[in-house]
């Protein structure tokens, strides 16, 4: 997803994007229910959540607006999305709409090649496999089933002998060596043989569930030498890429650890940019409006609004996109921001559990560029 079309280079509140009519691209919840009890889940362990079931019909209502009003990408994320029977509704109007749909699955569901055929033929254009470790006994202490690992890699199997392009969706954490990622690199690139187009890297965050295992996330120094590592994936032939980290932290971690240029480069190459708000928009499956896929609603249904105006009119959008919350970044008094301003715009804007605050990594305006 390309969206250097909406930097206008204004340094300037309201006039810093060119916002689009309506969101590139949707994530959305399809279910709260999962198989697996990752350790590290951002969802809640409420009952209230866990009670709110999603609604067919009103899933078909928000796949047929975004269609309808242009959104040309869709993430279908859980839950597990492929755990009950509505997806396959779902990709059939998104593929009406002409819509790219991937999703992002511990695999399980897929049972064999022909229900990955029939998924195909519905509209799902690709899948990300979650994995947490190269090893089987760790990813299953992890996804607190036993046979999750075993179904990862079958369900990644049927998928590519159906035609469905696949990626990893890897979950680096405390409780696998340092050079894991690396390990289940070989031992994919083994199996399939260049099948894989990219491993995705998660930065995990201690939110839902998941805040109650502080041990598991890497932080700091070990979050830098994963990325370090990460950089090393070209070696069996995949790109890669990883949730956004500010650059300012990336090259004060380099300084500090005698990374040499090139690696940074690669480093920075990984760094995926998060564009919440300005072109994404995450949605729960009543449709509501969250900041990032791993916090809840804060604001209302497409359903109940006028869409996709809203998209251009809502406050709580616009004072988001002025950046004038942000002061670590822009200046907007000499109208001048980071030079990495348009491909960092702050860090995850999430990383405090809070929408929306500068990255807990962010360090601030370095090597300022005027407008
Ligand atoms: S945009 Fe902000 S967080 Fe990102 S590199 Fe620049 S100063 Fe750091
Ligand atoms: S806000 Fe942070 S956690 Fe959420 S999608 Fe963006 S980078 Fe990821």
């Amino acid at each position: 997803m390309k969206l250097t079309h909406i930097f206008t280079n204004e340094i300037i509140p309201g006039r810093i994007f060119r916002i689009p009519e309506q969101p590139v691209n949707v994530m959305l919840d399809v279910t709260n229910y999962c198989n697996n009890r990752c350790r590290f889940c951002y969802n809640p362990d409420s009952k209230f959540y866990k009670n709110d079931t999603p609604k067919s019909d009103k899933l078909k209502k928000i796949v047929t607006i975004l269609g309808d009003t242009g959104t040309k990408e869709i993430l279908y994320l859980g839950g597990e999305p492929f755990s009950g029977d509505t997806i396959e509704k779902l990709l059939e109007i998104g593929s009406k709409f002409g819509m790219f749909q991937r999703a992002v699955s511990n695999g399980s569901f897929f049972k064999d090649v022909g229900t990955c055929l029939r998924l195909k033929k519905k509209g799902l254009d690709e899948v990300g496999i979650s994995f947490h470790s190269s090893s089987s006994h760790t990813h299953d202490e992890i996804a607190g089933r036993e046979g999750a690992f075993k179904d990862a890699v079958a369900g990644l199997e049927y998928c590519i002998k159906a035609g469905i392009s696949t990626f990893v969706q890897y979950s680096p954490n405390t409780l696998n060596m340092a050079n894991d990622i690396l390990i289940l690199a070989e031992f994919l690139d083994k199996q399939f043989q260049g099948e894989i187009s990219f491993f995705d890297i998660n930065r995990l965050l201690p939110l839902g569930m998941g805040s109650t295992d502080n041990n598991i996330f890497l932080e700091g120094d070990q979050w830098f030498h994963l990325l370090t590592t990460a950089t090393r994936l070209d070696e069996f032939g995949y790109k890669a890429h990883a949730e956004l980290t500010p650059f300012c932290w990336l090259d004060s971690m380099a300084k500090k650890h005698s990374v040499s240029r090139k690696i940074l480069e690669k480093i920075y190459r990984l760094n995926r940019g998060c564009f919440m708000w300005v072109a994404q928009l995450p949605l729960d499956f009543h449709g509501r409006i969250k900041f990032c896929p791993a916090g809840p609603a804060v604001g209302p249904s497409i359903l109940d609004v006028k869409w996709p105006a809203f998209w251009k009119e809502w406050e709580e959008f616009n004072d988001y996109r002025s950046f004038l919350w942000n002061n670590k970044c822009i200046d907007f008094n000499s109208q001048t921001a980071c030079q990495y301003f348009y491909r960092c715009l702050g860090g995850c804007k999430y990383s405090k559990g809070i929408h929306y605050e500068t990255d807990q990594y962010s360090q601030g305006i370095r090597l300022a560029v005027g407008a």
